[in-house]
């Protein structure tokens, strides 16, 4: 089976065609500028990369000329589009309706359309890209992998906020953690990897790129994850704060005259390693560059990063009662053996690791980075959330199921 993964932002579609007899990506690309002048679509086969230009007006346009290259004579993988024989969506926010991957019909649509108020920015555009696929390819079936869903799981001690009751009855305040399709493969690969039943580890998985998050996996599913409501919460991201007293908001309100949208750009785009690097820098390259020749900025930006995951570790370890694996992952987790250092060996001893340096040193790769030795295992394992929705579309398509059981 070919399954085409879709992944729409407001302006973009991420895409991977798979060929899920050996799960192997056929080709890959990215549709950026959607209803801007200029569009982008970057596409790489093999090892092939290729970039055309033309004005796309929306997301229908925009799938189409994905496909179109997809089946052309020259650059594209098929020969026709009816070799593409499902389609799967990366769905941001599936609230409390969504606890697995769903086949979509209508139903779906509208239960996706209704959880937009909790992910403004993120479900209208994931929804866009639904209704092009089913115009372009109607006979096709089409399956949501939302990014909540693998976090449903939590208990309510764990996604719970402590502010009055009736929030989360009327509007539905309370904890839904993101990156759930990357928490879940790897700590599923990790399992694997350490030759054990998952039902059997206590694994945190630290989802560290441009955003960030981290949960706590206990027998395969996860118990507390440290993004909230909304992806705000939990690490200091890129341009995230993450975690900060709430007086602070209400505080910099008063004192700056800043409107609910200013804090909301203030929080997401200007705050986290940006922020803590007073506007230069939030790409963790330019920041540990900087941090090892000695800029001081930089090195207390880098200590506040590092010192929030192992503060999360410790909260994990006493959550689950002890913990057998920590994997890393994302763009800062694979490929960063600077920050996986400083974390293991300035607060993890307790756990009684023992860091392999050299495997420590490897880059996008799974690999031990703990030795034989060591108590609790810490590895390194790419995330890949595109062969993960590929599975879970070919799955529901194969069985003739309306919902995959995640548990
Ligand atoms: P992601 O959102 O998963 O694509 O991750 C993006 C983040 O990964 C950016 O902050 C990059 O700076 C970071 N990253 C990528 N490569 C490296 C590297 N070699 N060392 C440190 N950080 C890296």
């Amino acid at each position: 089976m070919r399954v085409l993964v879709i992944n729409c932002g407001s302006s973009s579609i991420k895409y991977q065609l798979l060929d899920m007899k050996d799960e192997r990506p056929l080709a890959k690309g990215l549709l950026e500028r959607i209803g801007i002048a200029g569009s982008k679509l970057t596409h790489k086969k093999d090892d092939m990369k290729l970039t055309f230009e033309r004005d796309i007006a929306d997301h229908t346009e925009g799938l189409s000329w994905i496909i179109s290259i997809l089946t052309s004579k020259e650059d594209g993988v098929i020969k026709d589009v009816s070799e593409i024989q499902a389609v799967g969506h990366r769905v941001v926010h599936g609230g409390e309706l969504f606890a697995s991957s769903v086949l979509i019909d209508d139903r779906v649509i509208k239960e996706i359309e209704a959880n937009s108020f909790l992910a403004p920015l993120h479900n209208p555009p994931n929804i866009e890209g639904i209704l092009a696929a089913k115009k372009i390819l109607p006979e096709t079936p089409q399956v949501g992998v939302f990014d909540t869903a693998f976090h449903q799981s939590m208990e309510e001690k764990a996604y719970l906020y402590a502010i009055p009751r009736k929030y989360y009855k009327q509007y539905k305040v309370r904890r839904y953690g993101f990156h759930g399709t990357s928490h879940r493969y790897v700590a599923a690969r990790t399992a694997q990897i350490m030759g054990k039943p998952l039902k059997d580890l206590k694994i945190i998985t630290v989802h560290i790129g441009n955003g960030a998050s981290i949960a706590a996996v206990k027998f395969g599913r996860s118990i507390d994850t440290s993004m909230g409501f909304t992806p705000l919460e939990g690490l200091v991201m890129g341009t995230r704060s993450g975690d900060l007293d709430p007086a602070i908001v209400l505080f910099l309100q008063e004192q700056e005259s800043l409107s609910i949208r200013e804090v909301n750009n203030l929080l997401n785009k200007e705050s986290g390693m940006l922020g803590l690097t007073e506007g230069k820098f939030s790409d963790m390259r330019d920041i540990e560059e900087r941090a090892i020749q000695g800029d001081n900025l930089c090195k207390v930006a880098h200590d506040v990063y590092e010192y929030r995951i192992a503060k999360y570790i410790g909260a994990y370890v006493a959550a689950m009662n002890g913990v057998d694996a920590i994997t890393f992952t994302a763009g800062v987790g694979e490929n960063s053996p600077h920050l996986r250092e400083n974390v293991v060996n300035k607060y993890l001893g307790y756990l009684g690791i023992t860091l392999d340096n050299e495997k420590n040193s490897k880059r996008g790769q799974e690999v031990f980075i703990s030795t034989p030795e060591s108590r609790t295992a810490v590895l390194v394992v790419p995330t890949n959330e595109e062969l993960v929705i590929a599975r879970d579309t070919r799955e529901i398509v194969e069985k003739g199921i309306r919902e995959l059981s995640m548990f």
